[in-house]
Protein backbone atom coordinates (compact mmCIF):
# COMPACT_ATOMS: atom_id res chain seq x y z
CA UNK A 1 0.00 0.00 0.00
CA UNK A 2 1.26 3.43 -0.09
CA UNK A 3 1.08 5.93 1.98
CA UNK A 4 0.05 9.87 2.38
CA UNK A 5 2.81 11.30 0.69
CA UNK A 6 4.46 14.89 -0.64
CA UNK A 7 4.99 15.34 -4.93
CA UNK A 8 6.77 17.64 -6.44
CA UNK A 9 7.77 18.26 -10.48
CA UNK A 10 9.56 21.27 -12.09
CA UNK A 11 10.77 21.90 -15.22
CA UNK A 12 13.70 25.08 -15.39
CA UNK A 13 15.22 27.08 -18.11
CA UNK A 14 18.67 26.10 -17.81
CA UNK A 15 18.99 26.21 -14.31
CA UNK A 16 19.78 22.62 -12.42
CA UNK A 17 16.19 21.21 -10.65
CA UNK A 18 17.54 19.25 -8.39
CA UNK A 19 18.17 22.28 -5.80
CA UNK A 20 14.46 23.67 -5.77
CA UNK A 21 12.58 20.24 -5.44
CA UNK A 22 15.36 19.47 -2.36
CA UNK A 23 14.02 22.52 -1.27
CA UNK A 24 10.12 21.54 -2.04
CA UNK A 25 10.65 18.33 -0.34
CA UNK A 26 11.72 20.21 2.88
CA UNK A 27 8.50 22.14 2.51
CA UNK A 28 6.63 18.77 2.80
CA UNK A 29 8.39 16.91 5.05
CA UNK A 30 5.23 16.33 6.93
CA UNK A 31 3.96 14.44 4.66
CA UNK A 32 6.45 11.92 4.55
CA UNK A 33 9.59 11.10 6.63
CA UNK A 34 10.07 7.18 5.71
CA UNK A 35 12.12 8.20 2.44
CA UNK A 36 13.01 11.03 0.16
CA UNK A 37 13.69 10.78 -3.62
CA UNK A 38 14.42 13.05 -6.48
CA UNK A 39 15.32 11.88 -9.90
CA UNK A 40 15.91 14.53 -13.07
CA UNK A 41 16.65 14.17 -16.74
CA UNK A 42 19.78 15.94 -18.36
CA UNK A 43 17.87 15.58 -21.66
CA UNK A 44 19.84 12.25 -22.31
CA UNK A 45 19.69 10.33 -19.46
CA UNK A 46 17.68 9.76 -15.85
CA UNK A 47 19.85 10.67 -12.66
CA UNK A 48 18.25 9.32 -9.43
CA UNK A 49 18.60 9.27 -5.88
CA UNK A 50 16.30 7.92 -3.36
CA UNK A 51 16.98 7.37 0.26
CA UNK A 52 15.40 6.27 3.45
CA UNK A 53 15.23 8.62 6.08
CA UNK A 54 14.46 13.01 6.48
CA UNK A 55 15.13 14.66 3.26
CA UNK A 56 17.82 16.65 5.33
CA UNK A 57 19.59 12.97 5.89
CA UNK A 58 18.87 11.72 2.53
CA UNK A 59 21.13 13.83 0.36
CA UNK A 60 24.68 15.02 0.60
CA UNK A 61 25.48 18.65 -1.27
CA UNK A 62 27.52 15.80 -3.79
CA UNK A 63 24.02 13.98 -4.13
CA UNK A 64 22.66 17.07 -5.71
CA UNK A 65 25.06 18.24 -7.51
CA UNK A 66 25.61 14.62 -9.48
CA UNK A 67 21.34 14.82 -10.03
CA UNK A 68 22.16 16.96 -13.64
CA UNK A 69 18.88 18.41 -15.92
CA UNK A 70 16.33 21.11 -15.35
CA UNK A 71 13.72 19.22 -15.01
CA UNK A 72 12.82 16.66 -12.66
CA UNK A 73 10.79 14.84 -9.65
CA UNK A 74 10.78 14.57 -5.82
CA UNK A 75 9.25 12.55 -3.26
CA UNK A 76 9.01 12.04 0.53
CA UNK A 77 7.17 9.13 1.75
CA UNK A 78 4.81 8.45 4.94
CA UNK A 79 6.00 5.79 7.17
CA UNK A 80 3.77 2.73 7.74
CA UNK A 81 3.69 1.09 11.33
CA UNK A 82 6.37 -1.34 11.66
CA UNK A 83 7.76 -1.46 8.09
CA UNK A 84 10.36 0.24 6.32
CA UNK A 85 10.40 -1.28 2.70
CA UNK A 86 13.47 0.86 0.62
CA UNK A 87 11.50 -1.22 -2.41
CA UNK A 88 8.92 0.98 -1.77
CA UNK A 89 10.84 4.25 -1.73
CA UNK A 90 9.97 6.85 -4.63
CA UNK A 91 10.17 8.31 -7.02
CA UNK A 92 9.77 5.21 -8.80
CA UNK A 93 11.92 5.26 -11.94
CA UNK A 94 12.42 2.56 -14.65
CA UNK A 95 13.69 2.92 -18.55
CA UNK A 96 11.16 0.91 -21.10
CA UNK A 97 11.22 0.50 -24.69
CA UNK A 98 8.94 3.61 -24.78
CA UNK A 99 11.36 5.93 -23.00
CA UNK A 100 12.46 6.64 -19.08
CA UNK A 101 10.01 7.16 -16.51
CA UNK A 102 9.89 8.59 -13.16
CA UNK A 103 6.91 8.39 -11.08
CA UNK A 104 6.03 10.09 -7.74
CA UNK A 105 2.72 9.40 -6.28
CA UNK A 106 0.61 10.51 -3.35
CA UNK A 107 -2.13 8.27 -2.68
CA UNK A 108 -3.67 4.62 -3.02
CA UNK A 109 -5.12 2.73 -5.79
CA UNK A 110 -8.15 0.55 -4.71
CA UNK A 111 -7.88 -1.75 -7.31
CA UNK A 112 -4.34 -2.18 -8.20
CA UNK A 113 -3.82 -5.67 -7.30
CA UNK A 114 -6.64 -6.18 -10.43
CA UNK A 115 -4.10 -4.21 -12.72
CA UNK A 116 -1.03 -5.55 -11.28
CA UNK A 117 -2.69 -9.15 -12.31
CA UNK A 118 -3.25 -8.42 -15.74
CA UNK A 119 0.37 -6.58 -16.49
CA UNK A 120 2.04 -9.45 -14.77
CA UNK A 121 -0.54 -12.29 -17.06
CA UNK A 122 1.14 -10.05 -20.10
CA UNK A 123 4.71 -10.68 -18.79
CA UNK A 124 5.40 -7.41 -16.86
CA UNK A 125 7.66 -8.51 -13.91
CA UNK A 126 7.34 -5.80 -10.88
CA UNK A 127 10.18 -5.24 -8.49
CA UNK A 128 7.92 -3.83 -5.47
CA UNK A 129 4.22 -4.27 -4.40
CA UNK A 130 3.00 -0.88 -4.62
CA UNK A 131 0.72 0.90 -6.95
CA UNK A 132 3.31 3.01 -8.68
CA UNK A 133 5.08 0.78 -10.01
CA UNK A 134 1.72 -0.71 -11.65
CA UNK A 135 0.73 2.81 -12.96
CA UNK A 136 4.46 2.98 -14.13
CA UNK A 137 4.00 -0.13 -16.05
CA UNK A 138 0.38 0.41 -17.36
CA UNK A 139 1.71 3.75 -18.73
CA UNK A 140 4.83 2.49 -20.21
CA UNK A 141 2.92 0.05 -22.10
CA UNK A 142 0.44 2.69 -23.31
CA UNK A 143 3.04 4.48 -24.50
CA UNK A 144 4.54 2.05 -26.75
CA UNK A 145 1.01 2.74 -29.28
CA UNK A 146 -0.14 6.68 -27.89
CA UNK A 147 1.11 9.85 -27.55
CA UNK A 148 1.42 11.09 -24.14
CA UNK A 149 -1.89 12.29 -23.56
CA UNK A 150 -3.77 9.59 -25.00
CA UNK A 151 -1.45 6.71 -23.09
CA UNK A 152 -2.16 8.81 -19.61
CA UNK A 153 -5.49 9.41 -20.52
CA UNK A 154 -5.45 5.17 -21.09
CA UNK A 155 -3.73 4.70 -18.08
CA UNK A 156 -6.68 7.07 -15.58
CA UNK A 157 -9.29 5.15 -17.52
CA UNK A 158 -7.51 1.68 -15.72
CA UNK A 159 -6.60 2.94 -12.55
CA UNK A 160 -9.18 4.01 -9.89
CA UNK A 161 -8.42 5.03 -6.59
CA UNK A 162 -6.81 8.43 -5.31
CA UNK A 163 -3.95 9.56 -6.79
CA UNK A 164 -1.81 13.03 -7.21
CA UNK A 165 1.29 12.23 -9.62
CA UNK A 166 4.18 13.91 -10.17
CA UNK A 167 5.39 11.99 -13.54
CA UNK A 168 8.89 12.29 -15.72
CA UNK A 169 8.62 10.88 -19.04
CA UNK A 170 11.98 11.13 -20.43
CA UNK A 171 12.47 14.87 -19.90
CA UNK A 172 8.98 16.31 -19.68
CA UNK A 173 7.45 16.54 -16.26
CA UNK A 174 3.43 15.93 -16.11
CA UNK A 175 1.38 16.61 -13.18
CA UNK A 176 -1.67 14.50 -12.39
CA UNK A 177 -5.01 14.33 -10.10
CA UNK A 178 -7.38 11.76 -9.66
CA UNK A 179 -10.94 12.66 -11.05
CA UNK A 180 -11.80 13.00 -7.69
CA UNK A 181 -9.33 15.58 -6.62
CA UNK A 182 -9.01 13.28 -3.35
CA UNK A 183 -5.55 14.22 -3.07
CA UNK A 184 -3.95 18.20 -3.53
CA UNK A 185 -1.82 19.00 -6.07
CA UNK A 186 -1.16 23.00 -7.40
CA UNK A 187 0.63 24.49 -9.82
CA UNK A 188 3.14 27.50 -9.28
CA UNK A 189 5.28 29.53 -11.10
CA UNK A 190 8.74 30.05 -10.95
CA UNK A 191 11.29 32.88 -12.22
CA UNK A 192 12.86 31.00 -14.82
CA UNK A 193 10.30 27.81 -14.65
CA UNK A 194 7.04 25.93 -13.66
CA UNK A 195 6.55 23.52 -10.29
CA UNK A 196 3.84 21.31 -9.31
CA UNK A 197 3.72 20.07 -6.03
CA UNK A 198 1.35 18.46 -3.54
CA UNK A 199 1.02 21.78 -1.31
CA UNK A 200 1.54 25.34 -1.96
CA UNK A 201 3.95 25.68 0.54
CA UNK A 202 6.52 24.20 -1.47
CA UNK A 203 5.73 26.90 -4.03
CA UNK A 204 6.27 29.07 -1.30
CA UNK A 205 9.46 27.89 -0.12
CA UNK A 206 10.97 28.42 -3.74
CA UNK A 207 10.06 32.11 -4.08
CA UNK A 208 7.43 31.00 -6.65
CA UNK A 209 3.37 32.23 -7.02
CA UNK A 210 0.72 30.06 -6.54
CA UNK A 211 -1.54 29.50 -10.40
CA UNK A 212 -3.96 27.23 -9.11
CA UNK A 213 -4.66 23.97 -7.81
CA UNK A 214 -4.77 21.35 -10.60
CA UNK A 215 -8.29 20.57 -11.02
CA UNK A 216 -9.76 16.69 -10.69
CA UNK A 217 -9.02 14.83 -13.80
CA UNK A 218 -6.56 17.27 -15.14
CA UNK A 219 -3.29 16.37 -16.68
CA UNK A 220 -0.54 19.20 -16.60
CA UNK A 221 1.97 19.16 -18.77
CA UNK A 222 5.09 21.38 -18.38
CA UNK A 223 7.68 22.74 -21.38
CA UNK A 224 10.90 21.11 -21.00
CA UNK A 225 12.63 24.52 -21.15
CA UNK A 226 10.78 26.13 -18.38
CA UNK A 227 9.01 28.31 -20.94
CA UNK A 228 4.90 26.76 -20.03
CA UNK A 229 2.35 24.34 -19.49
CA UNK A 230 -0.34 22.57 -21.36
CA UNK A 231 -3.67 21.81 -19.66
CA UNK A 232 -5.59 18.86 -20.68
CA UNK A 233 -8.98 17.57 -18.67
CA UNK A 234 -9.07 14.02 -19.43
CA UNK A 235 -11.62 13.45 -16.94
CA UNK A 236 -14.79 16.23 -15.88
CA UNK A 237 -16.35 14.54 -12.81
CA UNK A 238 -19.75 15.56 -11.66
CA UNK A 239 -18.35 15.18 -8.17
CA UNK A 240 -14.85 15.21 -6.36
CA UNK A 241 -13.90 13.47 -3.13
CA UNK A 242 -11.85 16.04 -1.60
CA UNK A 243 -10.64 14.48 1.69
CA UNK A 244 -11.68 16.87 4.22
CA UNK A 245 -9.12 15.67 6.18
CA UNK A 246 -5.92 17.22 4.31
CA UNK A 247 -7.53 20.49 5.91
CA UNK A 248 -7.80 19.19 9.50
CA UNK A 249 -4.47 17.65 9.95
CA UNK A 250 -2.73 16.62 7.43
CA UNK A 251 -1.60 19.79 5.50
CA UNK A 252 0.44 22.43 6.47
CA UNK A 253 -1.75 25.36 8.14
CA UNK A 254 0.37 28.09 5.39
CA UNK A 255 -0.64 26.00 2.46
CA UNK A 256 -4.00 26.86 0.66
CA UNK A 257 -6.22 23.89 -1.07
CA UNK A 258 -8.60 23.64 -3.34
CA UNK A 259 -8.56 27.70 -2.85
CA UNK A 260 -8.55 27.61 0.51
CA UNK A 261 -6.27 28.51 2.99
CA UNK A 262 -6.04 25.30 5.68
CA UNK A 263 -5.19 28.03 8.95
CA UNK A 264 -8.43 29.40 7.60
CA UNK A 265 -10.55 26.89 7.43
CA UNK A 266 -9.30 25.38 10.88
CA UNK A 267 -10.51 28.67 12.51
CA UNK A 268 -13.59 28.36 10.96
CA UNK A 269 -13.57 24.61 11.80
CA UNK A 270 -13.34 26.10 15.65
CA UNK A 271 -15.59 28.71 15.34
CA UNK A 272 -18.52 26.33 13.91
CA UNK A 273 -17.05 24.41 16.94
CA UNK A 274 -18.19 26.86 19.52
CA UNK A 275 -21.92 27.46 17.87
CA UNK A 276 -22.37 23.73 17.80
CA UNK A 277 -21.09 23.25 21.67
CA UNK A 278 -18.78 25.62 22.78
CA UNK A 279 -18.91 25.53 26.84
CA UNK A 280 -17.75 28.33 28.86
CA UNK A 281 -14.51 27.76 31.07
CA UNK A 282 -11.71 29.77 32.53
CA UNK A 283 -9.35 28.85 30.14
CA UNK A 284 -9.35 27.72 26.14
CA UNK A 285 -6.59 25.68 25.90
CA UNK A 286 -5.02 23.66 22.42
CA UNK A 287 -3.39 20.90 22.01
CA UNK A 288 -0.40 21.84 20.67
CA UNK A 289 0.53 22.12 16.98
CA UNK A 290 -2.74 20.83 15.56
CA UNK A 291 -5.47 22.05 17.89
CA UNK A 292 -4.03 25.61 17.69
CA UNK A 293 -5.91 27.02 14.51
CA UNK A 294 -9.64 25.22 16.05
CA UNK A 295 -9.07 26.63 19.52
CA UNK A 296 -7.75 30.23 18.01
CA UNK A 297 -11.02 30.62 16.29
CA UNK A 298 -13.35 28.87 19.19
CA UNK A 299 -11.82 31.29 21.64
CA UNK A 300 -12.72 34.06 19.15
CA UNK A 301 -15.95 33.48 18.41
CA UNK A 302 -16.41 32.48 22.54
CA UNK A 303 -15.24 35.98 22.61
CA UNK A 304 -18.03 37.35 20.61
CA UNK A 305 -20.95 36.80 22.45
CA UNK A 306 -20.92 38.26 26.15
CA UNK A 307 -18.37 35.61 27.09
CA UNK A 308 -15.20 36.18 28.31
CA UNK A 309 -12.92 33.11 27.70
CA UNK A 310 -8.86 33.17 27.66
CA UNK A 311 -7.01 31.55 25.36
CA UNK A 312 -3.78 30.29 26.43
CA UNK A 313 -1.00 27.81 26.08
CA UNK A 314 -0.91 25.33 28.88
CA UNK A 315 0.78 22.55 27.12
CA UNK A 316 4.13 23.32 25.67
CA UNK A 317 5.39 21.04 22.99
CA UNK A 318 9.08 19.26 23.03
CA UNK A 319 9.98 19.51 19.00
CA UNK A 320 12.05 17.31 19.02
CA UNK A 321 10.33 14.37 19.51
CA UNK A 322 8.19 12.74 16.22
CA UNK A 323 4.72 12.47 15.55
CA UNK A 324 3.11 10.10 18.03
CA UNK A 325 0.63 9.13 14.86
CA UNK A 326 3.78 6.78 13.54
CA UNK A 327 5.29 5.21 16.50
CA UNK A 328 4.46 1.40 16.03
CA UNK A 329 3.16 -0.18 19.11
CA UNK A 330 0.85 1.47 21.94
CA UNK A 331 3.57 1.16 24.76
CA UNK A 332 5.65 3.82 22.95
CA UNK A 333 2.94 5.86 21.70
CA UNK A 334 1.97 6.44 25.44
CA UNK A 335 5.50 7.37 26.59
CA UNK A 336 5.59 9.48 23.48
CA UNK A 337 2.75 11.87 24.75
CA UNK A 338 4.08 12.28 27.97
CA UNK A 339 7.75 13.26 26.18
CA UNK A 340 6.33 15.66 24.07
CA UNK A 341 4.11 17.79 25.96
CA UNK A 342 4.52 19.29 29.42
CA UNK A 343 1.76 21.34 31.48
CA UNK A 344 2.23 24.93 32.49
CA UNK A 345 0.87 24.78 35.71
CA UNK A 346 -0.06 28.30 36.22
CA UNK A 347 -2.22 28.02 33.22
CA UNK A 348 -4.13 25.02 34.69
CA UNK A 349 -4.16 24.78 38.29
CA UNK A 350 -7.65 25.48 39.61
CA UNK A 351 -9.33 26.69 35.98
CA UNK A 352 -11.92 24.56 34.66
CA UNK A 353 -10.20 23.68 31.07
CA UNK A 354 -11.72 23.27 27.16
CA UNK A 355 -8.96 21.19 25.50
CA UNK A 356 -9.44 21.54 21.39
CA UNK A 357 -7.75 18.86 19.27
CA UNK A 358 -8.17 18.54 15.51
CA UNK A 359 -9.07 14.68 15.91
CA UNK A 360 -9.12 11.72 18.16
CA UNK A 361 -7.64 8.49 16.59
CA UNK A 362 -6.80 5.96 18.98
CA UNK A 363 -7.58 8.03 21.70
CA UNK A 364 -3.83 7.36 23.18
CA UNK A 365 -3.32 11.06 23.26
CA UNK A 366 -6.19 12.83 24.60
CA UNK A 367 -6.58 10.04 27.66
CA UNK A 368 -2.90 11.16 29.14
CA UNK A 369 -3.60 14.81 28.44
CA UNK A 370 -7.03 14.67 30.19
CA UNK A 371 -5.18 12.86 32.96
CA UNK A 372 -1.93 15.17 32.76
CA UNK A 373 -4.12 18.07 32.86
CA UNK A 374 -6.07 17.26 36.08
CA UNK A 375 -2.61 15.74 37.75
CA UNK A 376 -1.39 19.42 37.44
CA UNK A 377 -4.64 20.63 39.22
CA UNK A 378 -7.40 20.95 36.64
CA UNK A 379 -10.77 21.71 38.04
CA UNK A 380 -12.41 20.08 35.05
CA UNK A 381 -11.70 19.32 31.24
CA UNK A 382 -14.11 19.18 28.35
CA UNK A 383 -12.51 17.83 24.99
CA UNK A 384 -13.66 19.46 21.96
CA UNK A 385 -12.66 17.91 18.72
CA UNK A 386 -12.53 19.84 14.81
CA UNK A 387 -13.50 16.51 13.39
CA UNK A 388 -16.44 13.92 13.57
CA UNK A 389 -15.71 10.70 15.26
CA UNK A 390 -13.00 8.50 13.31
CA UNK A 391 -15.17 5.19 12.85
CA UNK A 392 -14.17 3.68 9.65
CA UNK A 393 -10.10 3.67 8.24
CA UNK A 394 -9.08 5.55 5.23
CA UNK A 395 -8.65 3.30 1.66
CA UNK A 396 -7.02 5.92 0.19
CA UNK A 397 -3.77 6.67 1.47
CA UNK A 398 -3.93 8.01 5.12
CA UNK A 399 -2.70 5.06 7.08
CA UNK A 400 -4.87 6.26 10.20
CA UNK A 401 -5.34 2.87 11.91
CA UNK A 402 -7.35 0.25 11.65
CA UNK A 403 -10.87 -0.32 12.57
CA UNK A 404 -10.16 -2.13 15.62
CA UNK A 405 -7.74 0.53 16.70
CA UNK A 406 -10.04 3.56 16.33
CA UNK A 407 -11.25 4.81 20.02
CA UNK A 408 -15.18 5.68 17.93
CA UNK A 409 -15.44 2.83 15.64
CA UNK A 410 -17.79 1.11 18.03
CA UNK A 411 -18.16 3.45 21.11
CA UNK A 412 -21.15 6.10 21.54
CA UNK A 413 -19.54 9.83 22.16
CA UNK A 414 -20.32 9.08 26.02
CA UNK A 415 -18.87 6.05 25.77
CA UNK A 416 -15.06 7.77 24.14
CA UNK A 417 -15.95 10.58 26.73
CA UNK A 418 -15.63 8.00 29.45
CA UNK A 419 -12.88 6.04 28.15
CA UNK A 420 -11.18 9.46 27.78
CA UNK A 421 -12.09 10.61 31.22
CA UNK A 422 -13.08 13.76 30.02
CA UNK A 423 -16.06 15.88 31.53
CA UNK A 424 -17.18 16.05 28.45
CA UNK A 425 -17.28 15.34 25.13
CA UNK A 426 -18.20 17.24 21.29
CA UNK A 427 -17.18 16.54 18.07
CA UNK A 428 -17.59 18.58 15.13
CA UNK A 429 -20.96 17.75 13.21
CA UNK A 430 -20.61 16.73 9.41
CA UNK A 431 -22.49 19.32 7.86
CA UNK A 432 -20.00 21.94 9.59
CA UNK A 433 -17.23 20.44 7.77
CA UNK A 434 -18.40 21.35 4.35
CA UNK A 435 -19.72 24.24 5.61
CA UNK A 436 -16.51 25.63 7.20
CA UNK A 437 -14.60 24.16 3.69
CA UNK A 438 -17.68 26.00 1.54
CA UNK A 439 -17.69 23.06 -0.36
CA UNK A 440 -20.59 20.46 -1.12
CA UNK A 441 -20.96 17.33 1.27
CA UNK A 442 -21.22 15.67 -1.88
CA UNK A 443 -17.78 16.75 -3.10
CA UNK A 444 -15.91 15.88 0.01
CA UNK A 445 -14.66 12.10 0.72
CA UNK A 446 -15.91 12.13 4.68
CA UNK A 447 -15.53 8.02 4.29
CA UNK A 448 -13.70 7.69 7.75
CA UNK A 449 -15.92 9.48 9.65
CA UNK A 450 -19.42 8.28 7.73
CA UNK A 451 -17.97 4.36 6.61
CA UNK A 452 -19.10 5.29 3.63
CA UNK A 453 -16.88 6.23 0.27
CA UNK A 454 -16.51 7.82 -2.82
CA UNK A 455 -14.88 4.61 -4.37
CA UNK A 456 -15.93 0.84 -4.75
CA UNK A 457 -13.81 -0.71 -2.28
CA UNK A 458 -14.82 -4.34 -1.88
CA UNK A 459 -16.17 -5.04 1.66
CA UNK A 460 -16.85 -1.23 2.39
CA UNK A 461 -20.21 1.17 1.80
CA UNK A 462 -19.79 3.99 -0.69
CA UNK A 463 -21.72 7.11 -0.31
CA UNK A 464 -22.66 7.89 -4.47
CA UNK A 465 -22.78 5.73 -7.65
CA UNK A 466 -19.18 4.52 -8.37
CA UNK A 467 -17.67 1.87 -10.58
CA UNK A 468 -14.43 0.32 -10.90
CA UNK A 469 -13.21 0.60 -14.54
CA UNK A 470 -12.67 -2.78 -16.22
CA UNK A 471 -9.73 -4.47 -15.89
CA UNK A 472 -9.88 -6.56 -19.53
CA UNK A 473 -6.65 -7.20 -20.49
CA UNK A 474 -8.31 -5.37 -23.71
CA UNK A 475 -6.87 -2.56 -22.90
CA UNK A 476 -9.91 -0.41 -23.07
CA UNK A 477 -10.06 2.96 -20.73
CA UNK A 478 -13.57 3.37 -19.07
CA UNK A 479 -14.33 5.90 -21.08
CA UNK A 480 -14.38 3.68 -24.35
S1 LIG B 1 -11.36 8.32 4.22
FE1 LIG B 1 -10.96 10.15 5.46
S2 LIG B 1 -8.74 10.40 5.44
FE2 LIG B 1 -9.25 8.98 3.79
S3 LIG B 1 -9.47 10.27 1.96
FE3 LIG B 1 -11.52 10.07 2.85
S4 LIG B 1 -11.68 11.84 4.22
FE4 LIG B 1 -9.54 11.60 3.73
Amino acid sequence: MDEKCGVVGVSLDDRAAAQPIYYALYALQHRGQESAGIVTHDGFQQHSHVEMGLVGDAFSEDDIAELNGPNGIGHVRYPTAGSVDSSCAQPFSVSFKSGSLGLSHNGNLVNASALRDELAGLGHAFTSDGDTEVIAHDLARNLLDDDLVAAVERTMGKIHGSYSLAVMHDDRVLGLRDPQGNRPLCLGELEDGYVLASESAAIDALDGELIRDVKPGELVVLEPDGAGYESHRLVEPDHTARCFFEHVYFARPDSTIDGELVYEARRELGRQLWAESGIDTDVVMPVPDSGRAFASGYAEAANEGDGSVEFAEGLMKNRYVGRTFIMPTQDERERAVRLKLNPIKSTVEGKTVTLIDDSIVRGTTSTQLVELLRDTGAAEVHLRIGSPAIVAPCYMGIDMASREELLAADRSTEEVRETIGADSLAYISHEAIADALDTPREDLCMGCVTGEYPYDIAGEATDREVSRPTIDGNRASAGD
